[in-house]
């Protein structure tokens, strides 16, 4: 019988679900790759090799019972998989799309040794996509709703994953967010051809019927006082991310034509959903060339959607090699199939221009001595000067965290990098130094991953119940 082949490995090689043809997908603003069929899916899992050491599930962030829901979907067992799915993570159907894989879960499994990797996450976004397809929806009736209620600011990934944890132990939560959607950065920052939006509007409205009560177009600080929320909630959780942008500070940028990354992404999505309040605001590449800086994941969702708006070339400029680029593999060679011209070794030294954006003056790079974190330093290369041309530059080197005004009223330390202090090992997991006030995800570790976020926001939920006594 197929399903007592341990080695199916063997027959039945990795595949990928199909990707959408590059010319075809490169005009369009929506996921580039199909689902799984569900006999696709059933022979994909049953590659695991159940090899009785799960490292897949250590490197998980979110330590999913990996081996376990690939056995149930082999065996056909959707619905059974989509609980235990939900077990260890908030959003399984969203990191099965956007988690850098390679460097995760299937970076770890045991047939990269030749084979190719278990495709878990792909496995993993079709479990949720097709039970939800199904009518499934979480069991919560065995929930006895306590008389706590926790008010959450941020409705990214780590204000989500706490609420789950509370609402599956009968807390109320009440999550504020400025913008007018939920998802943080997976609705106003990744792009549709990663994660399509009507992914976030789905698990809306199945908090809601969860119970979890969501205040949108509602900023804390303007529209609400933090204060009284403190006053109103029996704890607080803060999920704010980070949103303060890491400049070049090198001569030509803040030249007409040159964009933030993040202003030029939510302008797109503002653009695409309709949220649109000045069509001003919307930043077209339409006809222009562009030069992207940066190697991270936000440099290449930039990279993407100027070639869909229509841009005559793409260019990313990285100061490192191709090696130590931090954006996620795929996503790199998703980009370079589009059209996306990458230049390694090239560090910005200026925008050039005549009142305007006329090129990007770099200089070539070789990597040198390890820095603090162990990642080589690029050297520049004496007399390398070039200039890439280009009508538009988008500067995507990333975050810092961004404290509010009102934290230190609140007593909310922060450390030497502005990350709010929430220890995940101190006395309640996740607990800021005011102890009614707790915080995770990227606020607190800095930038990084929606699987990381969650997974401090689903942490930081158990030490409120600790905290509440619930
Ligand atoms: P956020 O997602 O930033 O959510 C914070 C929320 O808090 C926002 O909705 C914000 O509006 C709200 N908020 C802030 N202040 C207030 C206030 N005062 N009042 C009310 N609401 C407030 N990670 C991956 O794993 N894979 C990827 O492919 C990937 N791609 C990315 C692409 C881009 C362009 C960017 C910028 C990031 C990407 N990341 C990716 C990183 C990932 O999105 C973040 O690490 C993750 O979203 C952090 O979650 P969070 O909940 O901490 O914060
Ligand atoms: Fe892999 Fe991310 Fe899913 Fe964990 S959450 S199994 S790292 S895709």
């Amino acid at each position: 019988n197929r399903l007592n082949n341990d080695f199916q490995f063997i027959d039945v090689g990795r595949n990928d679900p199909q990707k959408k043809e590059a010319r075809k997908r490169a005009k369009e603003f929506s996921e580039i790759y199909e689902p799984y069929k569900p006999t696709e899916a059933a022979s994909q899992s049953h590659r695991c090799l159940h090899c009785g050491n799960p490292y897949c599930e250590w490197k998980c962030p979110v330590h999913n019972y990996i081996p376990n829901w690939l056995q149930l979907v082999a065996e056909g067992n959707i619905l059974e998989a989509a609980e235990l799915s939900h077990k260890t993570n908030t959003l399984p159907e969203v990191c099965g799309r956007v988690c850098p894989q390679d460097r995760l879960c299937e970076g770890a499994c045991t047939l990269n040794d030749g084979f190719g990797a278990v495709t878990i996450g792909s496995v993993e976004k079709y479990i949720t996509d097709t039970a939800f397809a199904m009518g499934w929806r979480p069991d919560m009736s065995k929930v006895v709703w306590t008389d706590k209620k926790v008010a959450i600011i941020g409705a990214g990934p780590a204000g989500l994953g706490c609420a789950d944890i509370l609402a599956r132990a009968g807390v109320k939560s009440v999550v504020f967010d400025r913008y007018p959607e939920i998802g943080g950065l997976l609705t106003f920052g990744i792009p549709e051809f990663k994660l399509e939006k009507n992914v976030m509007k789905r698990r809306r409205a199945v908090f809601e019927e969860m119970g979890i009560e969501f205040r949108l177009n509602t900023e804390i600080g303007r529209d609400v006082e933090f204060d009284t929320l403190l006053a109103e909630y029996d704890a607080v959780f803060l999920g704010m991310g980070t949103y303060k942008y890491m400049q070049g500070g090198f001569p030509g940028e803040d030249l007409p034509g040159v964009y933030k990354a993040l202003d030029y992404l939510i302008a797109n999505v503002n653009h695409c959903l309709g949220y649109e309040k000045n069509p001003e605001d919307y930043i077209s590449f339409k006809d222009r060339r562009v030069v992207v800086l940066g190697g991270g994941d936000t440099a290449m969702d930039c990279n993407r959607t100027a070639i869909r708006q229509g841009a005559t070339e793409v260019t990313c400029a990285y100061r490192r090699d191709e090696e130590n680029m931090p954006g996620s593999r795929k996503e790199v060679a998703n980009a370079r199939e589009e059209g996306v011209e990458f230049l390694f070794n090239r560090q910005p030294v200026a925008v050039v221009g005549e009142g305007k954006v006329e090129g990007v003056k770099v200089v070539r790079t070789r990597l040198g001595e390890p820095d603090e974190n162990g990642r080589q330093r690029p050297e520049v290369v004496p007399g390398s000067e070039e200039i890439i041309p280009a009508d538009a530059v988008i500067v995507a080197f990333g975050f810092q965290a961004s404290p509010a005004s009102w934290f230190e009223g609140a007593n909310i330390q922060v450390d030497e990098r502005d990350r709010v202090k929430a220890p995940e090992h101190g006395a309640y997991a996740f607990q800021t130094t005011n102890q009614k006030i707790f915080a995770g995800g990227d606020m607190v570790r800095g930038s990084d991953l929606v699987v990381t976020a969650i997974h401090e926001g689903r942490q930081a939920g158990e030490g409120i119940l600790d905290y509440l006594q619930v």
